[in-house]
């Protein structure tokens, strides 16, 4: 049908009779000449119907957006260069055009911006357009490279069921009625975590799956509750044997998807670290602000919030320099606003007009309540300099973490700091547990099938609140891209975690007896990690949104706008699945 792509004729075809096919990008008509800007998904270029070409020139002048062609004409070199395309410095003279399918009305053209809704109702529409296929494009090349990478390196690639058992990852499962197995439920998997465990059992080494996840969490702004994970595992294997090949196989990928370099090897961290430094898990280090203790400097002084959380075994006071930040009074009350968000009760700051002069050179209506002697102790901890402005937050070391946190980040942004830089980092030495408040009980921070440090089950039982895991992160400019741990390989240990947990023997039994039993029939020590190929698509192809890297992907409130999923079953559908529909009143 076709003898060349659109986007890639150039000045090596001059001379030449070539028949291209695509759609109408624009078709313009000067009333001596016609041009049509012909699409297909190499990119566009031009064609030119000449008026002595009457019959033609009709056709062209009839076009319409998005109309189909398919064109015969000879390639001739252009007068009006346009070097940003490869076809530029050429045309197509027509000699003939062909309507293979005329578009009808149109939701919107390709140069507009028709909004996110329009853009999944209409999502062919809107991934035509140039950006959406680029974007696509480097999603394709990052799991092609990533499959090139794992298929040399010996790795296995296993599918694992879809519809399967509850896998704890920390979110709600989505769940599908047994028709033959009236009131029985499958769970779609939140990852293959424990399928590729028992791969490792079944003696396969190692194993990858470019595996789609399904989590029914709440509505949170660029999560999917269906995403796309590259998910590894290791038999035979301690941290840094998984640890050193993922970050080998991330540099060479994304140098060869993108000329991406990172630097070697990636800086590491413990948790304890990071959240001490960057109030966060997964820190951007392109920013270079930082949060500083000044607990020691503010014990005892009449700033009473300060003071008692100074004081307090789980309390934390920092402060958060922003460097020659030249801020208006409403600026720092939006900064006390955002902080609120994040659990803060307040934001105390500090101005920093003339060093030398002591309490007369600082500008704070916390001045008041801090001696001459903690108001140089802060000043000289946070490195002051004029012209700075201090914020500072004091609470519980969880909450001051995550508010100061926050707030490096919006700070950082607001002011320029963020680097025009590629930075990963390792986190490692994550708390094993966390104590769930509302539960009254410990929840795993990453899953209950991570390996604590210590072998000893006595050991983990007595210090349980303070115990760290084998779990480890990858972060890139302050996006968690990977994420994994060395696994328990052992029967009593994994029970005794269970127990931990509140996982009653019983309940563990009945949730998880398969695994229980398959530790016991001789697994090796092993050990994965998985990576949202979502979110590094969308670092590398350089949007803000994973949407954007996803050919149909769902709207914030999890539906797809394109089929209108989820929608109502019929009656008779309901029944042959036993299920009874019970909507809350009102
Ligand atoms: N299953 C984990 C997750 O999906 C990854 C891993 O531990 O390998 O987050």
């Amino acid at each position: 049908m076709r003898t060349h792509f659109c986007g890639l004729v150039d000045e090596a075809l001059l001379g030449q009779s070539v028949t291209l096919c695509g759609w109408t990008d624009v078709a313009r008509n000067l009333g001596g000449v016609c041009f049509i800007d012909l699409r297909d998904h190499e990119g566009v270029v031009q064609v030119v119907v000449e008026p002595d070409q009457a019959a033609l020139f009709e056709v062209a002048a009839s076009l319409g957006y998005e109309d189909v062609l398919r064109v015969v004409g000879t390639v001739r070199a252009r007068h009006s260069i346009n070097d940003r395309i490869r076809s530029g410095r050429v045309e197509i003279v027509a000699s003939e055009i062909e309507i293979l399918n005329k578009a009808g009305k149109l939701p919107f053209y390709g140069h507009e911006n028709p909004g996110e809704d329009s853009r999944l109702k209409y999502r062919h529409l809107d991934l035509r357009r140039p950006e959406m296929q680029r974007m696509m494009r480097t999603r394709i090349k990052l799991v092609q490279a990533l499959r090139r990478h794992l298929d040399s390196a010996g790795f296995q690639d296993i599918e694992t069921p879809i519809l399967t058992k509850a896998t704890p990852e920390g979110a709600r499962d989505y769940l599908v009625p047994s028709r033959v197995h009236g009131g029985q439920f499958f769970a779609l998997p939140q990852s293959p975590q424990l399928f590729k465990q028992l791969l490792m059992m079944a003696g396969f080494d190692r194993y990858y799956q470019i595996a789609r996840c399904f989590r029914d969490e709440d509505l949170r702004a660029d999560r999917q509750p269906e995403f796309t994970q590259l998910d590894m595992e290791f038999a035979f294997v301690r941290e840094r044997d998984v640890q050193d090949f993922v970050e080998d196989m991330i540099r060479k990928v994304l140098r060869e998807v993108d000329g991406i370099e990172l630097e070697q090897p990636f800086p590491r961290i413990t948790y304890a670290e990071a959240m001490r430094r960057y109030g966060s898990d997964k820190p951007d280090l392109r920013i270079d602000l930082e949060l500083i203790d000044i607990a020691e400097a503010v014990r005892g002084c009449e700033f009473k919030v300060f003071a008692e959380w100074a004081e307090h075994a789980d309390g934390r006071v920092v402060a958060l320099r922003a460097p020659q930040a030249q801020l208006s009074r409403k600026q720092i009350d939006d900064y006390a606003a955002f902080v609120t968000r994040y659990g803060a009760k307040g934001l105390a700051w500090m101005r920093v007009d003339d060093l030398a002069r002591g309490r007369e050179g600082i500008n704070s209506p916390i001045a008041k309540f801090l001696s001459d002697e903690a108001i140089a102790a802060i000043l000289k901890l946070a490195n002051a300099e004029n012209g700075d402005l201090l914020f500072f937050g004091a609470g519980t070391y969880k909450t001051v973490s995550d508010f100061m946190g926050a707030l490096r980040l919006k700070l950082g942004r607001d002011l320029g700091r963020v680097a025009n830089a590629w930075k990963p980092l390792w986190v490692t030495d994550f708390p094993m547990f966390e104590w769930d408040e509302e539960g009254g009980r410990y929840v795993a921070l990453h899953h209950p099938f991570t390996a604590p440090a210590v072998d000893d089950i006595a050991d983990l039982r007595a210090n349980a609140k303070i115990a760290v895991s084998r779990g480890y992160d990858m972060v890139l400019n302050g996006n968690e891209i990977g994420g994994g741990s060395i696994r328990i390989h052992r029967t009593d240990m994994q029970a005794a975690v269970f127990e931990l947990l509140g996982i009653e023997a019983e309940e563990a039994q009945l949730k998880f007896g398969f695994l229980l039993e398959a530790l016991n029939h001789g697994a090796p020590p092993h050990g994965g990690i998985a990576f949202g190929i979502d979110r590094i698509a969308a670092l590398i192809a350089g949007t803000e949104s994973i949407r954007d890297v996803i050919a149909f992907p769902k709207t914030a409130s999890a539906q797809c706008l394109l089929t209108s999923a989820p929608s109502p079953i019929p009656a008779a559908q309901l029944k042959e699945l036993s299920v009874k529909v019970d909507l809350p009143q009102g």
